[in-house]
Parts: structure tokens; sequence; C-alpha cells
């Protein structure tokens, strides 16, 4: 089991987030099992290295406003708030290594056979978990916003997905 680093730089920040709820076929044992994601709204903010890269441990850059909702996904760092949150969601969302990718991110256990859900299935894959081909899928995905203000390091990032508009918006839920 690894451990959820505290502190970390971050690349991504915001006023508030969209905790996504829905559900998937597990790839490994083909049943129906419960995933969390993050969603942003276009109220967020991304960081830009300059370039080039000098070398430095964190090189120079600037916080760039965003104009659209994004998806983030291969998280490798998310407080403790939002990392609450999304586990009172789905306990299964943990911070784990992944064969798949080599390295630990926050990502969903199946519910039935344990299988780390990659993020490329579920963020990368038509017709997947976060990603819906028709409207009707997309409202099965519940977004539930969340007030309280948003970091973190994500290696994955989807710009202005599409359906975004047809998933439902739900109440936040207890902390
Ligand atoms: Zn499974």
């Amino acid at each position: 089991m690894q451990e959820p680093p505290l502190t970390a730089a971050i690349n991504v920040r915001a006023p508030g987030y969209l905790a996504a709820v829905a559900r998937c076929a597990c790839w490994h044992c083909g049943r129906d099992t419960p995933v969390v994601g993050i969603a942003l709204t276009p109220a967020h903010e991304t960081w830009i290295d300059d370039a080039p890269v000098s070398g430095a441990a964190r090189a120079a850059g600037v916080w760039q406003a965003a104009a659209a909702g994004a998806w983030i996904f291969y998280v490798e760092y998310l407080p403790l708030g939002v990392r609450r949150r999304l586990q009172a969601l789905s306990p299964l969302y943990r911070y784990a290594y992944n064969r798949a990718t080599d390295g630990a991110y926050w990502l969903n256990l199946c519910a039935h056979c344990g299988s780390a859900q990659d993020d490329d299935h579920l963020h990368g894959e038509p017709g997947a978990g976060f990603m819906p081909t028709s409207t009707q899928a997309a409202a099965r995905i519940e977004l539930i916003a969340v007030n309280e203000r948003f970091a973190a390091w994500a290696g994955g990032y989807s710009y202005d997905p599409p359906l975004f508009e047809a998933m439902r918006a739900a109440r936040p839920g207890p902390p």
C-alpha cells in the first residue's frame, strides 16, 4: 500500500471542482463497478512551464486561465479534503501503484475483483466511464459541485470535453 504525498507541486487549481460519479464495466472481470473522477468548470487555471525548461526542479512559468471545462486524470497529488470527499463517494478510490503506467496515482479499484481501472480506459476509450458517446450516456454521469478550493498535480488533462453539459448536476454530498 502506497502512502499518498501530503504536499506536492500543483499544476491545476480552481475555486471549486466537480466530483464525478459513474459506473463502468471492469476491464478484468466485466462486472459493473462504480468509479469516481474529477472535472473542472471553466473557472480553473493550469500551470504552464516557461520554455525552455532550465533544468531546475520547478521551472518558471505562469498560471493560465481556462475558458472551458476539463477532466483531469492520472492525478498524483490531491489535498486531504478532496481525497476525503472522493473516498466518501467511492471507498475504492485509492492512491495505488498501477502496473500499466508504472507509477502511483489516484485510481479506481473494481468493487468485485480489485483490479485497477486505468485512467487511459476511463478517460480515453469512447463509451467507457467518463467518455460518453451519447447524451443518454452522459446523463448517467453525476457531477457534484463542490465549492471548496481545489488544487492537484495531474498528468492527464482533457480540455473542453464533448457532452459535458449533458452530464447531470447533483447537489453536494457529505464531506
Ligand atoms: Zn473486476
